[in-house]
């Protein structure tokens, strides 16, 4: 991969991370001792009584598969940062090899490569 596409990724992949950090921030906490960890905000106790507080519920329930997505997502990111820095972004982390260009600039955060992640489902 040539350093012009792997600066243009670079630049997404720092893009995604700040909207992905925002989004998680509106409705999760950074854990301070456990990097890379979000807590979802617990509902707060209501002063308008039950009925408010199974809405609440409601919206906590709904927001914690979207904070593991999201978080899952910037994982990847963080990790594909990483690799950029240590100069082996591309390498497929099952076999070692060059995962396609292609393949990278539509999913930067790619770690495997076509043949790995069909083998993983
Ligand atoms: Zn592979």
């Amino acid at each position: 991969m040539d350093k012009n596409t792997q600066a243009k990724i670079r630049e997404g992949l720092l893009k995604k991370k700040e909207s992905l950090q925002t989004m998680l921030s509106s409705f999760a906490t950074k854990d301070p001792n456990l990097k890379g960890d979000w807590d979802s905000k617990y509902p707060r106790v209501p002063e308008g009584g039950l009925e408010e507080a199974a809405g609440e519920v409601e919206e906590y329930s709904t927001s914690l598969p979207i904070e593991h997505n999201l978080e899952t997502q910037l994982q990847d990111v963080d990790n594909a940062l990483g690799k950029i820095e240590q100069g082996n972004y591309g390498a497929c982390e099952s076999c070692g090899m060059q995962i396609e260009e292609e393949r990278l600039i539509v999913s930067p955060g790619a770690r495997f490569c076509v043949m790995c992640s069909g083998k993983q489902g």
